[in-house]
């Protein structure tokens, strides 16, 4: 029996307050919505995708399909006024096919579920007709009156919250909405809720969903799913990797630390690698003529730029007044306006490539430290303009991400400190794994730490 995955798109979003509906914003560098489709093209189960949405977002839809590749899907159909009216129409949809079907609607703002969760439902679905995805409450649930007043205080070991997907065999469904509509009722937050009142005699089997799972309803949320995104990437997917085969990567502060170990690394994953800093071949990120010239060649004699990744940079740990002039500007030329000029000179390129750009921040950009004032006000910045260049250069195709390794074991650290207890350090190739996890992972505008397995 076929499996379809229903995406409900056709909400306006009125508690977000943006101007699109929640589904279309923007998480790291993409739609919300393309996130949640992703996971149902990619499941093994599911057969097909039908998305429901608003009539003026149909074309928009089928223009994310192309670009994202999305054979399974073969529908987009109108929304309703309300959840109930959405769900409605995408049964009247497939019920036109014939057959019985297994159906598993899915809301398109919540784009962190996993395939486990998919899964699960799937299988019960050979034992029950209706199947909910629930995870236990931390918080005790409390029934209010619409005065307010506290009506029943559930036992919370009872309680669940109610996720999606809810999957159905699309008889069952049907036969609910059916029996809904003659009564004139609608009013449900979810389409087990309509099985339940409408087919008391059905049992809804309730399967494990995922804290992860997080319906995107509020600016909060899109901060939270953000932060999971950005651990999700922090995990690395081994057999990502491989697709690193045959791209063509280019270095700057490649001769030393992170900057060699990443180059090392993509080496023996079969990238083409070409490095440059100040001790080899004389470019100095701080001079935007010598970064344009290095990638000028580079290109001419390699063909395109896939990655572009500056881990050029220089720490001076010292109080600020025992620092001179000198030192302070090559802090932020070096820093800083390198972390531009590269900016400004690989947009270019890797325009032509859908390519990446990796910058590297350091742990003490979020809160300033004494005797590091310039370094991680500089490395504060590079943060800010990696975010800011992800979303001006969305449109171009160009990717931005940072990199946010945790004290590493380099020449520069133990230039600074001396040296430290070894199990307080990550490796340079540890850092070098989770920066090529990075490319891979073609994500836009994430800040992604690396930790020390103690420190996680
Ligand atoms: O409004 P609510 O939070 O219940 O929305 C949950 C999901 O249902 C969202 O993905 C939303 O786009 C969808 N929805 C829909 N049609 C509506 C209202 C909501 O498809 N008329």
């Amino acid at each position: 029996m076929g499996v379809t995955g229903v995406i409900l798109a056709g909400g306006s979003g009125e508690r977000f307050g943006a101007k699109i509906p929640k589904q279309f914003v923007k998480l790291a560098g993409r739609e919300i919505i393309e996130y949640t489709i992703d996971v149902f093209q990619e499941n093994k189960n599911i057969d097909e995708i039908v998305v429901v949405t608003r009539p003026e977002f149909d074309e928009h839809i089928w223009s994310l399909a192309q670009k994202n590749s999305w054979t399974k899907l073969v529908r987009v159909v109108r929304s309703g006024v309300d959840r109930f009216g959405s769900t409605e129409s995408a049964i009247q949809a497939l019920k036109s096919r014939g057959g019985d079907q297994c159906v598993v609607f899915h809301d398109a703002v919540r784009p962190l579920l996993d395939h486990a969760t998919i899964e699960r439902c799937i299988r019960a679905l050979d034992d029950y007709d209706a199947v909910d995805v629930v995870i236990p409450s931390a918080d005790t649930l409390v029934a209010v009156s619409k005065g307010g007043v506290v009506t029943n205080i559930p036992d919370r070991a009872s309680m669940r919250r109610g996720q999606t997907p809810q999957a159905f065999r699309l008889s069952a469904v049907e036969k609910a909405y059916e029996l809904a509509n003659r009564e004139r009722r609608r009013d449900f937050t979810c389409d087990c809720g309509v099985v339940r009142a409408m087919l008391p005699e059905v049992a809804i089997k309730t399967v494990l969903g995922a804290d992860t799972n997080i319906k995107i309803t509020t600016q909060l949320d899109l901060f939270l799913a953000e932060k999971l995104l950005q651990s999700r990437s922090a995990e690395i997917e081994e057999d990502s990797l491989v697709s690193l085969e045959g791209k063509r990567l280019v270095i700057f502060g490649g001769s030393s630390g992170i900057g060699e170990a990443v180059a090392h690394l993509a080496s023996d994953l079969g990238a083409i690698v070409r490095t440059a800093s100040r001790s080899e071949g004389g470019v100095d990120v701080g001079h935007f003529d010598a970064v344009q010239n290095f990638l000028s060649s580079v290109s001419h004699s390699d063909g395109p730029i896939d990655a572009v990744i500056n881990s050029a940079g220089l720490l001076i740990r010292r109080p600020i007044s025992q620092m001179s002039e000198e030192e302070i500007e090559s802090l932020i030329k070096v820093n800083y306006l390198g972390a531009l000029n590269v900016a400004r000179a690989s947009r270019p390129f890797l325009e032509k490539t859908d390519g990446m750009l990796i910058n590297f921040t350091s742990s003490s950009y979020t809160r300033g430290r004494a005797n590091y004032a310039v370094y991680s006000s500089t490395k504060c910045a590079v943060v800010n303009l990696t975010q800011a260049l992800a979303e001006e250069w969305t449109e171009l195709g160009v990717k931005v991400n940072c990199i946010n390794p945790q004290r590493t074991r380099t020449p520069m650290r133990i230039e600074n400190f001396g040296l430290e207890d070894p199990a307080t350090l990550l490796s340079p190739e540890v850092v070098a794994r989770h920066t090529l996890a990075a490319i891979a992972s073609g994500h836009t505008g994430m800040i992604v730490d690396v930790k020390t397995e103690r420190a996680r």
